[in-house]
């Protein structure tokens, strides 16, 4: 083996969500390439290289994360969550796809890590205690007419669906177009969750329903999850509310 790439999850955020392997991968790495905010929440050791990149130019990250690779470099490359959900990992295998002889020699590994919709589900309940998608919003590398048709065929599959990427400056009304696919086949009353910034300093959660949905501030930290029809809120004697679904499609 010439060198190493570990594509690591740093998970949503806090340094206790990152597994002991994802650790060790950045400690054990020369290089360390990402998108900036999730390279700044590193602190490099003595001789180990932080190197910044947009999040537009992942698949040049990529090639050159190999790149380093090969030429004998142990290299990590850091994903915030889970390195394989809409993140880097996926980028370094198009790039070994592109330019197979890029990867001759190199140990490739994936770090996983804790996935936004999980962190977020685990703040709420248990909304994903049955079957669950997860779509991302984002037309940069999909048409908005391929987002439509799988918006409307989860939620005629009762799936719950984590929508990740719900919104950015530059598409701050996609939400609001999703939300109206999505009331033509779902009740009103079908529970919506905003989870905003999980497990950092300004995390918010929301909890609505669909009718109420297009009312709620959402950015690009923000995981929306909208709920199947058993999804329900639950409470406490004391009061105290969390939302599930039921493991059993016959608990209605
Ligand atoms: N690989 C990441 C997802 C990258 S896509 C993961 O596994 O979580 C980026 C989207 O993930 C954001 O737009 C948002 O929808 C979601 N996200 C990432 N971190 C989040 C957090 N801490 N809280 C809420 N949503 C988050």
């Amino acid at each position: 083996m010439n060198g190493q790439l570990t594509i690591v999850g740093l998970g949503p955020g806090p340094k206790d969500w990152i597994t002991p392997a994802a650790t060790e991968a950045v400690a054990g790495a020369d290089i360390v390439l990402g998108y900036a905010p999730y390279v700044n929440r590193l602190t490099p050791r003595v001789g180990q290289v932080l190197e910044s990149s947009d999040n537009r130019e992942e698949l040049a990250r990529a090639e050159r994360a190999l790149e380093l690779a090969a030429s004998g470099r142990r290299v990590a490359v850091v994903s915030g969550g889970d390195p394989g959900v809409f993140a880097m990992a996926a980028a370094v295998y198009e790039a070994v796809e592109k330019n197979p002889a890029s990867a001759d020699g190199v140990d490739i590994r994936v770090e996983p890590g804790v996935t936004a919709m999980l962190a977020a589900a685990a703040r709420i309940g248990a909304p994903l205690g049955h079957d669950f998608c997860a779509i991302s919003l984002s037309d940069n590398l999909k048409s908005w007419a391929t987002i439509e048709k799988r918006l409307r065929l989860a939620a005629e599959a009762d799936f719950v669906i984590a929508l990740y990427n719900p919104a950015s400056k530059a598409r701050p009304q996609q939400i609001s177009q999703a939300f109206d696919i999505l009331r033509r086949v779902l009740p009103d009353e079908t529970i919506v969750v905003f989870a905003r910034a999980v497990g950092r300093p300004d995390e918010e959660i929301d909890v609505t329903t669909l009718a109420g949905a297009g009312d709620m501030a959402c950015d690009m930290r923000t995981l929306v999850m909208v709920g199947s029809q058993a999804t329900r809120k639950v409470t406490s004697g004391d009061g105290r509310a969390w939302v599930y679904t039921p493991r059993s499609e016959r608990v209605r």
